[in-house]
């Protein structure tokens, strides 16, 4: 039918075109992590219930008490990272794999561990919706990392690290990036940029943050 609005495609354009606009309000103007969000549907990724809200500026519920990171929040984290096309990137804590898809946009391969079965699984069948073909998800201990697979040029962690982790940091490569938050559980955490330099991790701060703790181990459940 030609010249059909479809109502939701509508809404979507809309609610996107105001992202990118606070994104370059909040001096967000890195071009590939800018394009890399407007091409990935926020909606797709938040559960039902949330999906008026998907693309508020504030984090969301989604399963087994995880929350999704506020737009901003995971723009901030991308550009930070400065992934390159060729890039091999881990990502700690999949959630929905909305962090996933846009890592992936930018990336040659992502490689992405959760320790629940259950978000796994669903961000997965996510990805084959989106045809996304460059993730590779594992279900497992982040905390460990994933020795098979390194060293990575990129490294981002999306649940709050109690101190450096540096099992990570020895699998990045030498010049690599991690961005991660850490401090303690259940309170402000310090988003961090780190560079892996031959003396040594040159460790910038980049903002105040509240991530979901990393809790060693798979879950034993769910
Ligand atoms: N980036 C996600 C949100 C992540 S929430 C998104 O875009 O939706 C943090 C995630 O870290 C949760 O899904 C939680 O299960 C996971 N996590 C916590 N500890 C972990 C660990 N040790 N290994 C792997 N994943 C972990």
């Amino acid at each position: 039918m030609v010249g059909t609005v479809d109502g939701h495609e509508d809404e979507r354009r809309v609610r996107v075109a105001d992202l990118v606009l606070r994104l370059r309000r909040a001096g967000i103007s890195d071009r590939r992590t800018v394009a890399a969000i407007e091409a990935v549907p926020r909606d797709v990724f938040v559960p039902g219930e949330s999906r008026a809200d998907a693309y508020a500026e504030r984090a969301l519920p989604i399963d087994c008490g995880q929350t999704i990171s506020a737009p901003l929040i995971v723009a901030m984290m991308t550009a930070a990272l400065d992934v390159g096309e060729r890039d091999k990137v881990l990502e700690i804590g999949t959630g929905t794999g909305y962090q996933t898809a846009i890592l992936a946009r930018l990336a040659r391969r992502v490689y992405t561990i959760d320790r629940f079965r259950t978000l796994v699984a669903a961000a997965e069948s996510r990805f084959r919706t989106l045809r996304i073909g460059n993730i590779t998800t594992l279900v497992g201990d982040g905390t460990k990392g994933w020795p098979e697979q390194a060293p990575f040029d990129r490294i981002m962690v999306t649940a709050a690290c109690e101190e450096i982790p540096d099992v990570l940091l020895k699998q990045l490569r030498i010049g690599g990036v991690m961005v991660l938050p850490v401090g303690p559980a259940e309170d402000v955490q310090k988003l961090l940029r780190i560079v892996r330099t031959e003396n040594g991790p040159a460790i910038t701060e980049l903002a105040d943050v509240r991530f979901v703790p990393l809790i060693p181990g798979k879950a034993a459940r769910l």
